[in-house]
């Protein structure tokens, strides 16, 4: 596996150009930075046996509980130990101060203060690496993101088009429990108003009884029925390859319809759970994360090749716990976000997956509700399609004579 090589092929296909164009621009070490953030990152063993250990309690626990849980081990990834000894928690920052994935967005919480999201942009001076003309100066911190804005610049380039649209939206919903799966038709008929597609990720061996019927009818309505898991099993991707494999080869066959795509529960990724889900023939797993607040992130809202692997990584933009179980905000409040959080995707060109589930739809159809009606309204700029048809999309795309990135249907 060659670190330069899946760098630049991921840069050509964001930048919709041929790798030539861009080639001299770059230094080998920004290449081997770029490949190293988007390749998922070793989870820390205290993390992992936490997962482990929680796993077996988490089927008698109700929803709610198991949210809140969940939400605590995400943080117990950055887990550090404070000058008096003590546990505490720190965003991952780097020698500078930084915050290590600013790539996209962050949130920041201080008091009452919420700042919320925000990307690299207009102050250029609070970067922390640039171009010194055209030469790139040595790269202290890769964030895919700048370097991709940068590159566009100075090739002077939209970015890969995408049929028409400057950036798409890919709603996605992990059915988590029963709950969530008996509101599946009051969220498909709430996106039938709007003529908006989602991709539906499904447990088989859970709190539910998958209905074929159900199934071969979002089929044939245009929507993508994806895989989550045989169980919620949020530790799935820290165990050893056989149970991974038996685990996900199970989910498989209690699902009445082929998957193209994966999400890890409770975003339980790492390297062993993508070359399963490869061999499995999987299209794409979408369980990284853009960024997030506890642990270092891809760094980019676009999609790309795993390095080494026959899939691609769709990475995930944001999840809507993070607005109301995390940040506790009010629909209005997470709207708000969400569609700051589109715009920015939209201003990158980049792809935004969001994740609603069904269950917090549930509680909160307004929020929901308003998000459809936006998405509406951008139709013609933001394209909206389920997960699959995107994957489906970028493979499609060949470099033209022209020397541009293109889906010729
Ligand atoms: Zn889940």
């Amino acid at each position: 596996m060659d670190p330069e090589r899946y760098a630049l092929e991921n840069l050509a296909i964001w930048l919709g150009v041929g790798v030539e164009r861009f080639r001299s621009l770059l230094t080998g070490e920004q290449l081997r930075e770029l490949y190293a953030s988007l390749v998922v990152q070793p989870i820390p063993p205290h993390e992992r046996l936490l997962r482990r250990l929680l796993q077996p309690v988490m089927g008698s626990c109700p929803p709610g509980l198991r949210r809140v849980v969940t939400g605590i081990l995400k943080q117990a990834r950055n887990l550090t130990v404070n000058r008096h000894g003590r546990p505490k928690l720190a965003a991952p920052r780097n020698e500078n101060g930084l915050q290590r994935d600013a790539g996209i967005f962050t949130v920041k919480m201080s008091g009452s203060h919420r700042s919320l999201f925000s990307l690299p942009g207009g102050d250029k001076s609070a970067w922390p690496w640039r171009f010194k003309g055209k030469k790139p100066e040595r790269l202290r911190e890769c964030s895919a993101a700048r370097l991709f804005l940068e590159l566009k610049e100075l090739l002077g380039v939209d970015g890969i088009d995408w049929g028409g649209a400057r950036s798409v939206v890919c709603l996605t919903h992990d059915v988590d429990n029963l709950e969530g799966y008996r509101f599946i038709e009051q969220v498909t008929a709430m996106e039938e108003r709007y003529a908006v597609r989602s991709s539906f990720n499904f447990l088989t061996g859970w709190e539910y009884q998958i209905d074929p019927e159900l199934i071969s009818h979002l089929g044939r309505a245009g929507y993508e029925v994806g895989l989550h898991g045989l169980t919620h099993d949020i530790a799935l991707g820290f165990r050893g390859r056989q149970e991974i494999r038996r685990q996900i080869t199970a989910a498989i066959e209690g699902l009445p319809m082929r998957a193209e795509g994966f999400r890890a529960p409770a975003l339980a990724v790492s390297q062993e759970l993508l070359s399963v889900l490869d061999e499995l023939g999987f299209a794409y797993d979408s369980s990284l994360s853009v960024t997030s607040r506890y642990f270092r992130g891809v760094g980019i809202c676009l999609p790309y090749r795993y390095p080494g692997l026959n899939l691609w990584e769709v990475p995930l933009a944001i999840q809507d716990d993070t607005l109301f179980r995390d940040l506790r905000l009010s629909e209005e409040e997470g709207f708000q976000v969400m569609k700051e959080l589109v715009e920015q995707v939209q201003a990158l060109g980049g792809v935004a997956v969001i994740n609603a589930h069904p269950c917090i739809i549930r509680k909160r159809p307004g929020f929901y509700q308003k998000l459809l009606e936006y998405l509406g309204e951008e139709e013609e700029e933001i394209r909206c399609i389920p997960v699959g048809a995107l994957v489906r999309y970028l493979e499609g795309c060949r470099l033209t004579k022209e020397g541009k990135m293109q889906n010729a249907k």
